[in-house]
């Protein structure tokens, strides 16, 4: 896994995120916003398409939290770890927020 790890301006927030601790970030910890780069591997960049997801659902398994994203524009759906500094007590109210633009 090729690891790109730099800080960056949230498209959608705007909040300047700083790089992530022992992990390669690929979605603002405070709105969990992400750009549709991937393809079938994070950090593949096997897409032209470079659209915004949001996150939709997320999973709790052994104390860990795995966040599903789907592409506002294709469609396409993946799974994504948290990283450390998620805000994730937000991500509730965050997903029923972004539901209505999918379903
Ligand atoms: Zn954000
Ligand atoms: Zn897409």
């Amino acid at each position: 896994m090729k690891k790109i790890n730099e800080s960056f301006t949230c498209i959608n927030c705007h909040q300047n995120i700083t790089q992530a601790d022992k992990t390669c970030r690929n979605h603002c910890p405070y709105c969990f916003v992400s750009l549709h780069v991937d393809w079938d591997i994070p950090w593949d960049r096997n897409t032209d398409c470079w659209w915004t997801m949001y996150p939709i659902d997320y999973q709790t398994k052994h104390w860990s939290i795995k966040i599903l994203f789907q592409c506002s524009k294709c469609g396409k759906q993946h799974w994504n770890k948290r990283s450390l500094d998620d805000q994730v007590d937000q991500l509730n109210k965050l997903i029923e927020i972004y539901k209505p633009f999918f379903f």
